[in-house]
């Protein structure tokens, strides 16, 4: 079995063989069974077997008895289907403030290393694409794996990205604005290079392996130091023309309020994130307080704490409630570390949901109401989706 059977299985089209569509279910999914493999695809039962007899002869597809745990609780069912682990790696790549997350996946969803490169604020992309090389390296050369078997690498970016890979506006990071991902990392890794907006990774992330697993329609909402967001529709990202889709936090609810660092007043991102909470808990303790603070001093009884939580719940409420009048979706997951504060974030963010949107839950019956609940991959999210995108093959997860 080599490599390139498996890369041209991968990159089949969609009306192409059993077998390219069973492998690209595999990549996707991870370890599935033959009848889920078969609801997926759309493919009879029979030809599903027929196909993996094939493939299992030549050693693409294994089947899968174990559990393994990866990284923070990421793992494979057991006794399924699954791609052969030897069959390719994926690398994913988390581009934040001032470091590179690197992670790096086998085909059966395994996660076998992760790297972090420290660097300083405002780093230059071309000095990222070297670093992140040599990180890559360094994970295979001390794991034993193949570089040739490296398949793909996904990159999430803070900021939205077109669908060719320009980063439009970067949030976090000013010196990647109008850069192409894939222009950077494409000629110093040698790789194809999928790139996707961090909030976008962070719904892969979800629907790969976390509370969207199954769900083929959803909104994430990500509660952190700012607002992010994404829609999956049919299994697919809505990214937008130009990969401004779920950009929730810049939805603009007073005209006449602060400047946000867009460029727009009164931005949702303003209210509902836990920026300036945390500034005004600082600003009457008088020391400085994290997220993490934040929520413990909050558990503890700390009534302003607690106060500042909830307040960032109505907002975020009132701003889902929006979107909720906009696309009525089955699930929201609430993610972002603010999600960590569970149900002293939920409850006053389901009652203000409740209140803001136009279909109340008590009008329909149980199975037509849009369920709120938290993600489960709040801290790794856009690095897991990173590696996701990348297994996923251009983040359709169809
Ligand atoms: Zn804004």
């Amino acid at each position: 079995m080599t490599k390139q059977l498996l890369k041209s299985l991968l990159v089949d089209t969609p009306a192409g063989s059993p077998e390219g569509l069973i492998v690209r279910c595999l990549s996707q999914r991870g370890a599935i069974s033959a009848a889920q493999i078969s609801k997926l695809t759309g493919l009879a039962r029979s030809t599903v077997s027929t196909a993996l007899t094939g493939l299992r002869r030549s050693g693409v597809v294994v089947e899968s008895y174990s559990v393994d745990e990866g990284i923070k609780g990421v793992g494979r069912p057991a006794a399924t289907l699954a791609l052969n682990p030897e069959a390719g790696t994926c690398v994913g790549i988390h581009l934040s403030l001032d470091e590179i997350r690197v992670v790096v996946a086998d085909v059966s969803h395994s996660f076998i290393a992760e790297k972090t490169v420290t660097l300083g604020l405002d780093y230059p992309p071309d000095r990222a694409a070297k670093l992140t090389k040599a990180a890559i390296a360094e994970c295979y050369d001390e794991n034993s794996l193949p570089v040739s078997g490296l398949l793909g690498v996904g990159v999430s970016v803070s900021g939205p990205v077109s669908p060719e890979g320009v980063v439009q506006r970067a949030s976090i990071v000013p010196t990647w604005a109008g850069v192409n991902i894939r222009d950077v990392f494409g000629p110093v890794l040698q790789q194809p290079i999928f790139a996707a907006n961090e909030s976008n990774c962070s719904a892969i992330a979800e629907m790969m392996w976390g509370a969207a697993v199954g769900c083929e329609d959803f909104v994430l909402f990500k509660i952190d130091l700012g607002v992010g967001g994404a829609i999956v529709q049919q299994g697919r990202l809505v990214t937008g023309i130009a990969g401004g889709a779920g950009e929730f936090g810049h939805i603009s609810i007073d005209p006449a309020g602060d400047l946000c660092r867009c460029g727009n007043r009164g931005c949702l991102e303003l209210y509902a994130s836990f920026k300036r909470p945390l500034e005004q808990i600082e600003r009457v303790k008088g020391f400085r307080v994290t997220m993490d603070d934040a929520m413990r001093m909050a558990a503890e009884g700390d009534v302003g704490a607690l106060r500042m939580i909830e307040d960032t719940a109505e907002f975020a409420g009132r701003g889902l409630g929006i979107i909720g009048s906009i696309i009525n979706p089955p699930l929201i997951i609430i993610g972002g570390r603010m999600a960590l504060a569970g149900d002293m974030l939920l409850n006053p963010l389901i009652a203000a949901y409740e209140r803001h949107t136009l279909i109340k839950s008590r009008d329909v019956t149980p199975e037509s109401r849009t369920r709120i609940i938290k993600g489960k991959h709040t801290e790794n999210d856009s690095l897991l989706g990173a590696v996701g995108l990348a297994l996923s093959h251009h983040g359709m997860l169809k």
